[in-house]
């Protein structure tokens, strides 16, 4: 196998918050021995290689699920990611906790 994910094609867009389609192409691994995952592909929306950790159990856990608000989403179902490429796009909110273009998408976890 060749890796060619190094070779990055970044598009320096205005942060812009959008919504895309199920990405395929997501590599998905676990994390310390399967209490989290790691998931690392090309953002959508600038381009950009975006990497996204996710830990089972810490801090907002499964207690908050009682009440009767929206269910937690199946893993089964994908999750969303959210751009997180460290480069610094124009018009990001101060709030933003990602370092992206804003861009977000569903994964498919398998
Ligand atoms: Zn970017
Ligand atoms: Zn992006």
């Amino acid at each position: 196998m060749t890796d060619d994910t190094r070779v990055e094609h970044h598009r320096s867009i205005p942060y812009q918050i959008k919504d895309y389609e199920l990405q395929p192409g997501f590599a998905a691994k676990p994390l310390d021995g399967g209490r989290g995952i790691n998931v690392t592909g090309i953002c959508p929306g600038c381009g950009g290689r975006t990497t996204t950790n996710w830990h089972y159990g810490i801090g907002s856990g499964y207690k908050s699920f009682r009440r009767k608000k929206t269910p937690p989403p199946e893993p089964a179902a994908g999750r969303t990611v959210c751009c997180d490429c460290g480069h610094g796009h124009s018009d990001r909110p101060a709030d933003e906790p990602f370092l992206g273009c804003g861009a977000h998408w569903r994964v498919k976890m398998s």
